[in-house]
């Protein structure tokens, strides 16, 4: 069996455990079908002036399928990761995470949603330079209350599915490659189990050879894991691959037809 079905599979053991008391004692629930994007609009103001970084976008996102989103620089993309992701509320449209109405969380309900249901894996990988690998994985398990040995236990158990040799998880970032800090985002991004990954241009800052590894992983756990996976790329190969394939320009959202 591979290390990444290894570690799966421990995810999987340990998911009622994890998921439904650390969620379901939220509104925010460990299983989630899929999220409904509604009409949503997101405006900012800036030096007096309004920009649309979003307009009346609709869409969907399944469990289980991997979806990319492409689009020139500044067309929305991170916008869009960051609603999905509760970082910021739309401006106007609904979000439905399950049955969850995310556009009417409050900044307290969203900050539980952010730790409990997202994992997020950014281009520059954002790891806290003075933590070994395990321990930036166990950071947001602490934050959820996870006692030290379960946490030890849970991160070792996501940086064997992230595929990093063990030999590795007591190193820190400046001794791990490009490809090996993105694994340790990855494993913590999948630390507290949540439905939901988001990746904004996680390759962005890999070779071509370490992104597809990096891309083919995250497409197994959508489809192995069952998780919602979204990925922002600039990637036509990347693209290829996903189920759904999501194109944004000037802030609109469309879906592109695969061609096969
Ligand atoms: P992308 O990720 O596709 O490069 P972004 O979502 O970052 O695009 O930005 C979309 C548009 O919204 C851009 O015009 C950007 O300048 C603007 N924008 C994004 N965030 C802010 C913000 N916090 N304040 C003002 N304008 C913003
Ligand atoms: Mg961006």
């Amino acid at each position: 069996m591979s290390s990444f079905k290894r570690g799966l599979r421990n995810l999987g053991r340990n998911r009622s455990r994890n998921l439904l008391l650390i969620l379901n004692r939220r509104r925010c629930c460990g299983v989630v079908k899929n999220i409904k994007v509604k009409e949503v609009s997101k405006e900012f103001s800036f030096g007096g002036q309004i920009v649309a970084a979003l307009r009346e976008a609709t869409f969907d996102l399944e469990a289980g399928n991997f979806t990319c989103i492409v689009g020139p620089s500044g067309s929305g993309k991170s916008t869009l990761v960051n609603l999905l992701g509760g970082l910021e509320g739309p401006t106007a449209g609904e979000i439905f995470v399950g049955k969850i109405p995310l556009h009417r969380f409050s900044e307290k309900e969203l900050t539980l949603y952010r730790r409990q249901s997202v994992g997020f894996i950014f281009q520059f990988f954002h790891l806290i330079p003075n933590l070994s690998a395990q321990e930036n994985v166990e950071l947001p398990l602490e934050f959820n209350g996870l006692p030290k040995a379960r946490r030890a236990e849970r991160a070792r158990q996501c940086l064997e599915a992230a595929e990093l040799g063990p030999e590795r998880f007591h190193h820190n970032p400046k001794r791990l490659s490009g490809g090996e800090q993105q694994r340790v985002a990855i494993a913590r991004a999948l630390a507290t189990n949540p439905p939901l990954i988001l990746a904004d241009e996680p390759t962005g800052n890999l070779d071509s050879r370490t992104g597809k590894a990096i891309i083919s992983l995250l497409a197994r756990l959508a489809r192995e894991e069952k998780k919602i996976v979204l990925v922002v790329t600039h990637d036509r190969d990347t693209a290829r691959q996903a189920d759904q394939v999501l194109s944004i320009k000037d802030g609109i959202v469309s879906r592109v037809e695969h061609t096969a």
